[in-house]
């Protein structure tokens, strides 16, 4: 095969991927949700028909309203308040992104949401990490070898950043790789949180930062210059760092030059950005300026659940839309093993014996 073979969705699923974005309660399977508020006494879903609910889910994040979008996770969030529940999430997680060909992958959630009916914050952080290793389990029961590793997010909105930190660290040899902050960019600016991103720092800790999704360049520099963050989770507004003139050449302004030159990996989830409105369409998502430019992109799924996507359906919307072929769906899967958060070592193992050897046969 050469460089010029179209990879079929099948084949993309086969192919070992890497995952840097993923949200824990925006993965869920239907059914699962619908057994879950059965068991748990959780009466406000929508429907109780998992076909239903699917579409459900999928409608209200396209509907473009966030009171819609934000109902999707009070519903996943609101069976999700047990460690049975968060155990089980977490294990049908690691099997459903095994099954689509991740072979590691960094899945995040807030901790500090699923506490409504007493748990602690360590309780589930260790009911998600049993369940991590519970679907690690069956899933090399069935040949297919992954690891996963949690990162643990702080919402903006909130004021527990710091403590949330702090459990990283106390957790960083149990499970868990990094720290993240998430929630609404508009008038939550990430140094809200400087206290925590200078505690991980001063701990040697990893965080990435959502930023540059709906909110423009003054998000991106200030998670990077003042927050100190290693990744950015979206950061796809940097284009608008970046002018392309009439006779098509492409020149980067001082920031967006930054990030490329400092290779500061972009956490890229193109059908997440379509349905909440960053980008108009597929085709014309940055993603491709930003990969013919060679930033570090890597791309994700943010929330299966609502996106009806996977990892693979993902590369295969950038096949149809920028004609990926298979030796862009091996940089932007190396560029995100190389952006990892677990150590340099483990990073090399998967690159030279699990990704390398599959990609030769192919590029
Ligand atoms: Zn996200």
């Amino acid at each position: 095969m050469s460089t010029r073979t179209v990879p079929t969705p099948q084949e993309l699923r086969s192919a070992p991927k890497v995952l840097l974005h993923d949200h824990l309660d925006g993965g869920l399977r239907p059914g699962t949700v619908v057994e879950l508020a059965d068991e748990t006494g959780y009466s406000g879903l929508p429907t109780t028909d998992v076909d239903e609910l699917g579409r459900w889910f999928r409608d209200a994040a396209d509907s473009g309203s966030l009171e819609k979008y934000l109902e999707t996770f009070a519903h996943t969030c609101g069976v999700m308040q047990t460690e049975e529940a968060l155990s089980r999430v977490a294990a049908e997680c690691v099997e459903d992104l095994a099954d689509d060909g991740v072979v590691y992958a960094e899945v995040r959630y807030a901790p500090e949401l699923f506490v409504e009916r007493g748990l602690s914050l360590e309780a589930v952080v260790e009911a998600v990490q049993d369940g991590f290793e519970r679907g690690r389990k069956a899933a090399a029961e069935r040949g297919k070898q992954i690891r996963v590793g949690q990162l643990l997010c702080a919402m903006r909105q909130h004021a527990r950043a710091l403590e949330i930190a702090d459990l990283t660290v106390r957790y960083r040899d149990r499970g868990v790789v990094g720290f993240d902050i998430a929630g609404p960019e508009a008038g939550y600016p990430p140094t809200r949180n400087l206290d925590a991103f200078e505690f991980l720092r001063e701990q040697n800790a990893h965080f990435t930062i959502h930023a540059g999704e709906a909110f423009g360049l003054a998000s991106i520099w200030e998670a990077i210059q003042h927050c100190g963050a290693e990744r950015l989770g979206h950061g796809v507004r940097i284009v608008d760092d970046i002018t392309t003139a009439d006779d098509g050449s492409v020149s980067l302004g001082r920031l967006a030059a930054y990030v490329r030159d400092r290779r500061i990996p972009l956490e890229v989830c193109p059908s997440s950005n379509v349905q909440t409105g960053a980008a108009s369409s597929i085709a014309e998502h940055p993603i491709g300026l930003l990969a013919k430019l060679r930033f570090r992109v890597t791309v994700n799924t943010d929330n299966r659940l609502m996106s009806g996507c996977s990892v693979s359906s993902e590369f295969a919307a950038l096949v149809d839309a920028f004609g990926f072929d298979w030796s862009d769906v091996q940089w932007c899967t190396i560029n995100a093993m190389k952006s990892a958060f677990v150590s340099f070592d483990e990073r090399l193992d998967i690159i030279n014996n699990v990704i390398k050897p599959w990609y030769a046969e192919r590029v």
